[in-house]
């Protein structure tokens, strides 16, 4: 078995592994400036993504922009989460180069698409493929690759700890190579229980004193998980931006969230923000959390928001994911101003930052990684900043592991 890495090694974004220049793990696109895709020309005979962030499924759409028709193998939530994503790259980007397909191409990924649930195993351009809850977000995966001769584990991004949203990861399946993201490989999460109740306290002591709390969040995974706890405290709050669309869509998939009546109750109590008639800027003198994207401050409603609520000091803009460098986001944690849509800002409101991570930190990948490192299992670091430290810790403490480069091919097996 062939492994080529054409993105997110030593890096995170662009996630895309080739098997035998057949099989296509993951095609995505890292949304910077200008956008990175995946190296080198690719026309393989399937593809699997293990779940709908546009890191892993953004360029998905360009592989069937020529003649090649590949299946296009994901869970339902990943199918859905793809498709929006895609469509969101369109109306960003459409038409320049910063987006690599078509209308028409989004249009042929339905055509492609196949759905597979957790653990049923199917077949893809010659091998048998398995699926496995990986804890991250609804729908995300592991990928278990087996040729007959050699089984590969593609972790994907996962979590060891239970979120509301959905459970950490259980599954273990054998593997004689493992793919493994170290997005956390450097940090320690402070205990989920303990993030969420300073978080509710915080926002709590905001509305008591009449002010109204801005919660910037990713679309994907994150809104829905603030919803379940701004829900589970009944802390009022309104939801905008694309994490709307996202939210409705999983209450359809009720088996790959970890509490769909927990779900239901949270899209009846969260206030869904249509933005007709001046509503955003009418909700910013309520005393309620609002939830809303994007999440590091580079667009959506929270553009309207910021503005609104910025030189009340009673009032409190809350982040609640990492924030990469070079974003308002992280300049306003750093300097306490940013340039919100274009105009530089000062901000009088109060700033908090909160963990709410989606990865296993440091301790989790240890412990997932424990039972491959033991039985022998070769370890392939991709999905980090410290992708060579992480491989280089695994290996003194008796593991085979080392951190492949962008463009590299790794022969595995006999
Ligand atoms: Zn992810």
């Amino acid at each position: 078995m062939d492994v080529q890495f054409l993105g997110g090694a030593r890096e995170v974004g662009r996630s895309a592994v080739l098997i035998d220049d057949r099989l296509l793990i993951d095609y995505g696109m890292q949304a910077g400036t200008p956008p990175q895709f995946p190296v080198g020309d690719v026309d393989p005979d399937a593809v699997v993504a293990s779940h709908g962030h546009l890191d892993h499924v953004g360029a998905i759409p360009a592989l069937v922009s020529d003649d090649g028709r590949p299946p296009i193998h994901w869970t339902p939530p990943t199918r859905e989460l793809a498709l929006t994503l895609a469509r969101d790259t369109l109306k960003l980007h459409g038409g320049t180069f910063r987006c690599p397909f078509t209308e028409i191409d989004v249009e042929r990924v339905t055509q492609a698409s196949r759905t597979h649930g957790y653990r049923e195993p199917f077949e893809a351009a010659g091998y048998e493929i398995t699926f496995y809850n990986a804890g991250h977000i609804p729908g995300s995966a592991h990928v278990l690759v087996d040729d007959g001769e050699t089984r590969l584990l593609y972790t994907g991004d996962f979590h060891t700890d239970d979120q509301r949203l959905v459970a950490g990861t259980t599954a273990r399946p054998d593997a004689d190579v493992v793919i493994c993201e170290s997005t956390y490989s450097d940090v320690s999460h402070a205990n989920r229980a303990d993030v969420e109740d300073r978080f509710i306290r915080s926002v709590e002591t905001t509305l008591w004193e009449g002010g109204t709390v801005v919660v910037p969040a990713f679309a994907i995974g994150r809104t829905q998980e603030l919803l379940l706890v701004c829900a589970a405290h009944d802390v009022p709050c309104y939801v905008d931006g694309m994490g709307k669309g996202v939210t409705e869509m999983l209450r359809h998939h009720p088996a790959f969230v970890r509490d769909a009546e927990a779900l239901r109750r949270t899209t009846s109590h969260a206030r869904f923000v249509t933005g007709r008639d001046g509503q955003r800027t009418r909700i910013t003198d309520q005393r309620a959390a609002i939830v809303t994207t994007s999440g590091m401050l580079s667009g959506g409603p929270a553009m309207t928001y910021i503005p609104e609520i910025r030189s009340n000091p009673v009032n409190k803009i809350t982040m609640t994911g990492y924030q990469v460098e070079g974003t308002p986001g992280r300049e306003l944690l750093e300097t306490g101003s940013a340039e919100i849509d274009g105009r530089m800002m000062p901000v009088s409101a109060q700033l908090e930052q909160y963990d709410f991570s989606a990865h296993a930190d440091r301790e989790g990948l240890r412990s997932f990684l424990e039972p491959y490192v033991e039985s022998g299992s070769r370890i392939l670091v991709v999905h980090g900043d410290r992708c060579r430290a992480f491989a280089d810790a695994l290996s003194t403490a008796s593991g085979d592991a080392s951190a492949p480069a962008v463009g590299e091919t790794l022969h595995l097996g006999s």
